[in-house]
């Protein structure tokens, strides 16, 4: 069997041996044992079922939310000599009548749907006049609320293997590994005494970077100038940022394009089309880019802003470097980053798993205020072990990080807000520490409180950096979107009573890292 995989391997792939996991799938989808795949992007995934579709009497369905990827992929494997086909919402009614034609006289090897298709009933009916030889399941974790994609029409999944009666071998992939989403994929597809694979989540070549920041602007405009003719991805929290991003710095002559989802598909479809093919450089894009993109060249990947939660955060930032060659995943932190991400959480509208998106989010907090290893951080939060305390390519592990005790600026602001009544933002606070004499203070009457000028000397910068700290630090919360508003937390107000001390991290690059052009 082996053998044969290999032949088809250098046959219908040009290379010469398997990856690490791919031999051992194939193997047990062809004896015909279910399979849950765990590798990260970029690691191989697609072979582990295509080999084995081909070698197996009948046609295998491929489930894949990837709808605008399906195209391509198929018609690469046709190139390669594989009769494949794909069925969802951009096919006419004469071309998926085509299809079906096609398929139930068993032309295909593969046969790629969308997750949506699962629930119509001339899908499902077609699917019992032909002879199924494998189910395979990509992206399996969009079958759980707790992964970062959940649709629906997974859950149908397990029922196509009992509809038709053949009980057709199960193979899921993902590349998102938490111990909950993992359950959710054994049982919610059912899975049946699966074999079990994960691969390496450490990316040795990436090199992982948090810098906290407040102007991110300059920083991006340097480090891409720096990076000149490199394929790079920014990844913004909104569409308003990416188009701004990007207009930018195309106004500094790079060449750079956009990917959300408020163009259009034709502007979408060209745009990335631009990046995969190197007439653009930098790729400036929501969340909405990247998911199954195919181009292993990609040298950094920078987060504009922090992501909702850390499994997001690695599957995109996991995009750089797939071929190999170090690259950079730096992450540009501030404050008003999980103030953003606390108003998307409020604004949406699935209340059941509210509480734990603010839970996911507290953990990529703590990823960007941690001063330990960064890899080991993201390994263990995959629930690997990672067996080093230090991995030397990461932004903690490079550098040296002096402390300055903040208590007494903390306490300051602090009492400034409670006195001001926890009714305002950070703007309004600073104003009043600094003695501003500007129209509203005066109305409201603060220029009569204690803490009024108490803080003049200090520079608008170095305040707004300390209320950065006490926020991130959980001292401060932030609520309301448009117009935020500071309040004091539990710990904040045991820093009001001198029973808990501030620090302020001050990062010195060791050797060459972005955190060096601060
Ligand atoms: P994933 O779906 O896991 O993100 P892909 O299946 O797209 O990854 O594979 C990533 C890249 O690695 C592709 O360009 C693919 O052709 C290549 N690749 C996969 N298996 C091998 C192999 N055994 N040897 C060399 N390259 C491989
Ligand atoms: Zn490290």
């Amino acid at each position: 069997m082996l053998e044969k995989a290999l032949e088809l391997l250098k046959k219908y792939y040009g290379y010469e041996s398997f990856r690490e996991g791919q031999e051992e799938i194939i193997n047990n989808i062809l004896s015909k044992r279910d399979v849950l795949a765990i590798m990260p992007t970029g690691g191989g995934k697609s072979l582990c079922y295509q080999l084995p579709a081909l070698m197996l009497d009948g046609t295998a369905i491929v489930i894949s939310p990837l709808i605008s990827l399906m195209k391509d992929q198929v018609d690469t494997l046709r190139q390669m000599g594989m009769e494949a086909a794909f069925i969802n919402s951009t096919l006419s009614v004469a071309e998926l009548r085509n299809i079906i034609y096609e398929a139930e006289r068993e032309k295909y090897k593969l046969l790629y749907v969308a997750p949506e298709r699962l629930e119509s009933e001339g899908f499902t009916e077609m699917l019992k006049n032909i002879k199924i030889s494998m189910i395979a399941v990509d992206e399996a974790h969009c079958v759980s609320q707790w992964g970062h994609d959940f649709r629906t029409s997974y859950l149908k999944i397990k029922e196509i293997r009992h509809m038709t009666g053949q009980n057709p071998v199960v193979s899921a992939f993902t590349a998102t590994a938490t111990a909950q989403v993992k359950e959710d994929i054994i049982n919610l597809i059912e899975l049946k005494n699966h074999f079990e694979l994960i691969t390496g989540f450490d990316r040795e070549n990436l090199k992982f970077e948090v810098i906290r920041i407040n102007k991110k602007f300059p920083f991006v405009l340097k480090y891409v100038e720096e990076n000149k003719g490199k394929p790079g991805i920014i990844y913004c929290i909104t569409r308003k940022i990416t188009d701004e991003v990007c207009a930018r710095l195309i106004a500094a002559g790079h060449k750079a394009v956009k990917y959300h989802a408020g163009l259009n598909d034709r502007e979408r479809a060209s745009n990335q089309d631009d990046f995969l093919y190197d007439n653009a450089d930098v790729m400036v894009a929501t969340n909405a880019f990247g998911m199954g993109i195919d181009k292993s060249n990609i040298r950094y990947v920078i987060h504009y802003n922090m992501p909702k939660n850390i499994e997001s955060y690695y599957q995109e930032a996991g995009r750089a470097g797939r071929d190999g060659e170090s690259s950079d995943c730096i992450l540009l932190f501030s404050p008003s980053d999980i103030v953003m991400n606390n108003f998307l959480i409020e604004s949406s509208f699935n209340f059941s798993s509210k509480s734990k998106e603010y839970e996911k989010l507290r953990d990529m907090t703590n990823y960007c205020n941690t001063d330990k290893c960064l890899r080991k951080f993201l390994i263990s939060y995959f629930d690997e072990k990672y067996e080093k305390e230090i991995c030397g390519n990461c932004s903690s592990c490079l550098s040296t990080v002096e402390k300055n005790d903040i208590t007494l600026e903390a306490q300051k602001i602090l009492s400034c807000i409670y006195r001001m009544g926890e009714r305002f933002g950070s703007n309004s606070v600073i104003d009043v520490l600094k003695g501003s004499s500007n129209q509203k203070i005066k109305a409201m009457k603060f220029h009569e409180l204690t803490t009024y000028g108490l803080m003049k000397e200090y520079d608008k910068d170095t305040l707004k950096e300390i209320i950065s700290v006490l926020v991130s630090e959980g001292f401060l919360s932030v609520s309301g979107g448009k117009y935020p508003v500071l309040k004091i937390t539990q710990s904040g107000n045991m820093v009001l009573r001198g029973k808990c001390s501030v620090e302020i991290k001050k990062v010195f690059a060791k050797s060459k890292s972005a955190a060096e052009t601060l």
